[in-house]
């Protein structure tokens, strides 16, 4: 029973790690850069790290290759922001890299999947932004994220004849680094205020919601799109 994490060295991916090894996996990480918190995990886990940008198809297939054969769980992770503003303001190779990461490497990571496990699930991490639409920050973000809203429609479809589930987390904002990238790391506290729980989410609260989607618990669930976002 091996589960592959994308984007696993930190965040919403290693909290995810620390949660399914507690629960008995073996666990595949993915990272792109952060060699070092992915070592760190490696030895404080027992998990295996393997260098892979999702935005690579070889990378992937490699990635799948390390992971070996009895793969039944993917969390389809990796994914990033870009600095935000109105749309007008974007610059154009930051539209490209969002939708090369998010949409592409979503794309590739669920292909490899679809290719190679007999069962099991797959979770897709998407963004309560995929029905918001972020005006004035990230609507490519949101879109790219809506891409993946539908990506888990569909194989869900096209998988659930094979006994392969297919869901989806839409996180809300959580309390991780990826709000660096948008130059807005203290986004979570000042967002607080509009989210009718009253906080930012933190990673460990998204991993058990995957957890869930992996489990033999929602065994009836596919295509399901579970917003976890204190009510936004
Ligand atoms: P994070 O930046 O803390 O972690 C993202 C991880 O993905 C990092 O380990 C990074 O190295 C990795 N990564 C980025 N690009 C990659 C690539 N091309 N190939 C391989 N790995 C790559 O972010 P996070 O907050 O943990 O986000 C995880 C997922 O949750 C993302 O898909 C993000 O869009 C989504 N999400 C996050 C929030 C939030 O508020 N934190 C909200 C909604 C959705």
């Amino acid at each position: 029973m091996t589960t592959v994490i994308t984007g696993g060295s930190r965040g919403i991916g290693a909290a995810t790690a620390r949660r399914l090894v507690r629960d008995g996996h073996r666990v595949v990480i993915s990272y792109r850069q952060a060699a070092d918190e992915a070592r760190l995990l490696e030895k404080e886990l027992g998990v295996l790290a393997v260098r892979a940008d999702t935005s690579n198809e070889d990378d992937v297939a490699r990635l799948f290759d390390e992971a070996g054969d009895d793969i039944t769980g993917v969390v389809n992770n990796a994914g990033i922001t870009s600095p935000s503003g109105p749309l007008a303001q974007l610059r154009t190779e930051d539209l490209r890299r969002v939708v090369d990461v998010n949409v592409m490497g979503a794309f590739f990571v669920a292909r490899e999947a679809s290719r190679r496990m007999t069962r099991g699930a797959i979770v897709n991490v998407s963004s309560g932004a995929a029905t918001l639409g972020s005006p004035g920050e990230y609507v490519h973000y949101a879109a790219t994220k809506a891409a993946v809203d539908a990506l888990t429609i569909g194989l869900g479809k096209e998988l659930a004849p094979r006994g392969i589930r297919v869901n989806c987390v839409q996180p809300g904002t959580i309390r991780t680094d990826i709000h660096q990238l948008s130059g807005q790391p203290d986004r979570p506290d000042k967002v607080a205020g509009r989210v009718p729980m009253g906080r930012p989410g933190e990673a460990e609260e998204i991993a058990n919601a995957i957890a869930w989607l992996l489990s033999e618990e929602s065994s009836y669930a596919t295509g399901a799109i579970l917003r976890v976002t204190g009510g936004t």
